[in-house]
């Protein structure tokens, strides 16, 4: 049976030989491959000409599960494991599979799977899983429409009683640079954090072979400004009340003094706790969008 692995993460369990020192405490897993559904934005979408071993800019060379477990029995540096799950047929088999396997090794497992109903979402949780990602990605209705398909009310009412019902067990994903305007996006965070959810912040990136091949990455400095939203409304949900905007939905200001805030805490890697996910919407040597270290 097989498996995809991030290429860090096969790198750090010596299945792949390239020198990866950076600190990465999340092993990243991949499940399925050509999903059946069809985000614009997805190298594994079902019209994506993309290579079928990447998700994001990353590539996820491909491994036997036995020789995964093998090099993981051997030596095991992570605290975490991530599965991504790619929703292609007969992606459940294998995800069973390798959710049997890892529950095994007693560290917490976040899952990221586009989840049909709650009964889907009880499933998992009743295996061992410790959080569930339900990614929004896009978060207006018309441009989930657009890009993403499907209905978004639908999609925000599941991640949400998913929520009221497994407290504190859920994160989504965000896409910043989908054509949402800032308060779209922050207003999102917001909802999220009044439900505990814990929101990781993914900058979009343009993957060759897919439908939005030709989007530009996000302006960094509108980025930097949803991070820092994001990073107070963790602290307390009550500065959004002082957020001001423009009538476009740019950020004015965040109705306090920011400069001493802490910066590499604000810019860092948001999702489940010790995820970096290390070059995922960054070229080496280029803008780091999320700092991993
Ligand atoms: S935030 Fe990180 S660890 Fe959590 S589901 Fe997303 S990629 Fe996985």
């Amino acid at each position: 049976m097989q498996i995809r692995l991030s290429a860090g993460t096969a790198a750090k369990l010596g299945l792949r030989k390239f020198k990866f020192d950076i600190p990465m405490p999340t092993a990243y897993f991949m499940v399925g491959e050509r999903c059946v559904f069809n985000c614009l934005y997805c190298a594994q979408a079902r019209d994506s000409r993309a290579d079928i071993s990447r998700l994001s800019r990353i590539v996820w060379p491909g491994y036997e599960l036995s020789d995964v477990m093998e090099a993981i029995g051997r030596h095991n540096p992570f605290s975490r494991f991530c599965i991504q799950t790619v929703s292609s047929p007969g992606y459940r088999e294998v995800l069973q599979a390798l959710i049997e396997e890892l529950s095994g090794l007693g560290l917490p497992i976040s899952l990221s799977v586009r989840p049909l109903d709650m009964k889907e979402v009880r499933e998992y949780f009743s295996r061992g899983i410790e959080r569930i990602g339900i990614a929004v990605d896009v978060v207006t209705p018309d441009l989930f429409k657009k890009y993403r398909g499907g209905n978004f009310e639908n999609h925000i009412e599941l991640l949400f009683k998913a929520a009221q019902e497994f407290k504190g067990r859920i994160t989504t994903h965000v896409i910043v640079g989908l054509g949402e305007t800032e308060k779209d996006v922050i207003d999102f965070i917001y909802q999220c954090r009044i439900r505990n959810i814990e929101v990781g912040l993914f900058s979009f990136t343009p993957v060759k072979g897919t439908g939005l091949e030709n989007l530009p990455q996000p302006d960094i400095r509108t980025y930097r400004e949803v991070q820092i939203a994001r990073y107070l409304l963790k602290k307390n949900p009550r500065y959004y009340e002082g957020f001001l905007y423009d009538r476009k939905g740019k950020l004015l200001s965040f109705g306090i003094d920011i400069t001493s805030i802490n910066i590499d805490e604000a810019f860092r890697t948001s999702g489940c706790p010790g995820c970096t996910r290390p070059f995922y919407n960054e070229r080496p040597g280029k803008e780091i969008y999320n700092f991993f270290m």
